[in-house]
């Protein structure tokens, strides 16, 4: 399968991961939207969202429980920090790879509209 984020997992391209355990992996955006900028990710592939089945719920605790880690590790955990998960085109979903993005170490803008 053709999926860059399932290559960065594999590690057959380089990425800067700042977390992995058995079923996630985080790494550093390679195109920072913000200070913070980190992508997470399960290793399973799922294209996205929509693709969440009932037996992958537990993924997505485990990657709010990376991205709280992350964001104490990263500095913002007091500061403030977002995490967006984009789905589909309107969204602007680049990646078919179900992914999350923390966002943090400045103030963020609102509404994301
Ligand atoms: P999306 O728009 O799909 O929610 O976000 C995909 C994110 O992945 C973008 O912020 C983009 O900068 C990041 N990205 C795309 N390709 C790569 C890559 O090869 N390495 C890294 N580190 N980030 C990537
Ligand atoms: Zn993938």
């Amino acid at each position: 399968m053709d999926c860059i984020f399932c290559k960065i997992v594999e590690g057959t391209i380089p990425s800067t991961k700042v977390f992995e355990d058995e079923r996630v992996v985080g790494f550093l955006d390679i195109r920072p939207a913000a200070p913070v900028h980190v992508v997470i990710i399960p290793k399973k592939h799922i294209s996205d969202m929509n693709g969440v089945e009932e037996e992958d719920l537990p993924l997505i605790a485990d990657i709010h429980r990376a991205a709280r880690q992350i964001a104490v590790e990263r500095g913002v955990a007091e500061s403030g920090y977002r995490l967006v998960n984009n789905c589909g085109p309107d969204s602007g979903q680049e990646v078919f790879h179900l992914h999350y993005h923390l966002l943090g170490g400045h103030k963020l803008g609102l509404p994301i509209a």
